[in-house]
């Protein structure tokens, strides 16, 4: 047993500095969002010239893995040493909200990373607040609170009242220095509209917009994080493009970073486990299946599929593999398709129809398609399988085709 652990244990990898992919790395540059960086540097420009005449309300809004959380972890690490540099006292914190539920809960945790002890029980969330900032205002500092997941804080009843406590704390002390300042993330701006006009009037003002992103800004992205992380030729550009295809929301996927990143992630243990040192196209589309089950589904629906789709689909299938690239021509996969169709005793279909049924799997999810752009051969439909391995879908394939 213990021989068997340690061989494994002393295996090489392909990845040099693993954890520098994983969503709790704070990477050091941010490729594509220099915009929302300079958003907020310029929604809190009046905080370094004048500290604790305002009190700032920030809302960061973007679907999942668009790297609200990451930007603003390193935008309050910045603001915080710059601040520093300038002689003010200034602190970052970072609340989770789906972990902190109650506000109690939140003002309760945004004091201990502030190293501030407030009574646990028996205060109301108004005192805890006054509590807080009173503490602040004796240790000449302020701070920047991000409350993230903030939907999840927004969209419980208890919520809503609570929110004004949060926006409207320095209500109550006109005269007094602002030294606490707001940053909420959010998932969509739909979540505002839970909350009373008086309280989202602040955030409404202030929003820095995350926007998917786009195939190449992912392959920047992955590029970047992928020399930090893995040994020099684990994964070549192409790999990088094709999971960037993947993912890119110009190219119909989510524009999720993380997404991309777990699946770079999930491809590296895929080619570690064989004990090879570098990445396939099979270890990625091996990877997009663990990262999203759903296509695992995909998978069991092609049982449905009639006799021709199948022998196009194995077609698009042989095309893939013979190539070795992310995508083939039309043309190559019905060159294949005719030779099948011979084999299996089919009357091939004509090119339109064929390419009607290849826009029906695209659609069912089987596979994909762009345009190639225009070439020296002229414009053509490009196809593409990452639903599953390729030689798990051709077994599968070909078995079905055997029974009938
Ligand atoms: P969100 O909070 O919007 O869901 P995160 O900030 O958690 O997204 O980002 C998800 C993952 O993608 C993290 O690992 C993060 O480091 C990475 N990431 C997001 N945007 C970038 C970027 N512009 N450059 C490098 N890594 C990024
Ligand atoms: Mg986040």
């Amino acid at each position: 047993v213990e021989k068997i652990i340690e061989d494994e244990i002393s295996s090489p990898s392909v990845f040099k500095e693993k954890h520098k992919l994983y969503p709790e790395y704070t990477p050091s540059s941010l490729p594509h969002r220099e915009k929302q960086l300079k958003q907020l540097a310029q929604l809190f420009k009046s905080f370094f010239s004048s500290p604790g005449e305002e009190m700032q309300r920030v809302m960061l809004v973007g679907s999942f893995g668009t790297g609200k959380t990451v930007t603003s972890k390193l935008f309050g690490a910045s603001a915080s040493s710059l601040a520093s540099r300038n002689g003010i006292r200034l602190k970052y914190v970072h609340v989770n909200c789906y972990k902190s539920r109650t506000l109690p809960q939140i003002i309760y945790n945004i004091s201990l990373d502030l190293g501030i002890t407030l009574p646990q029980r028996g205060l109301s969330a108004q005192e805890l607040m006054r509590g807080l900032i009173e503490e602040l205002e004796r240790r000449n500092t302020y701070a920047i609170v991000a409350l993230d997941e903030f939907d999840y804080f927004a969209l419980m009843s208890s919520g809503l009242n609570s929110i004004y406590v949060l926006v409207r704390a320095y209500d109550e002390y006109v005269n007094k220095k602002k030294r606490l300042h707001f940053i909420f993330i959010s998932r969509s701006i739909s979540t505002l509209e839970n909350i009373d006009p008086s309280s989202s009037t602040y955030f409404l003002k202030n929003i820095v917009e995350f926007s998917p992103y786009t195939y190449s800004e992912l392959y920047d992205i992955l590029k970047e994080r992928a020399d930090e992380a893995l040994y020099p030729g684990v994964i070549s550009d192409d790999e990088l493009k094709y999971i960037s295809m993947i993912e890119g929301y110009d190219k119909g996927g989510s524009g999720s970073a993380r997404t991309a990143l777990e699946i770079l992630v999930r491809a590296g243990e895929s080619a570690d486990s064989e004990k090879r040192s570098s990445i396939t196209l099979d270890d990625i589309r091996k990877a997009h299946v663990i990262v999203k089950p759903e296509l695992a589904m995909l998978q069991d629906q092609v049982s449905a599929l009639d006799r021709h789709e199948l022998v196009l689909y194995l077609s698009v299938i042989k095309a893939l593999k013979g190539s070795g690239s992310g995508f083939v021509r039309i043309g190559d996969v019905e060159k294949i398709y005719r030779v099948l169709c011979e084999a299996y005793n089919l009357q091939p279909r004509r090119h339109t129809q064929v390419y009607t049924h290849i826009l029906e799997l695209r659609s069912m999810g089987f596979i994909q398609t762009k345009s190639s752009g225009k070439g020296f051969r002229g414009k053509s439909t490009l196809i593409g399988i990452s639903a599953a391995p390729l030689y798990v879908l051709e077994s599968k394939v070909e078995e079905l085709l055997k029974r009938e």
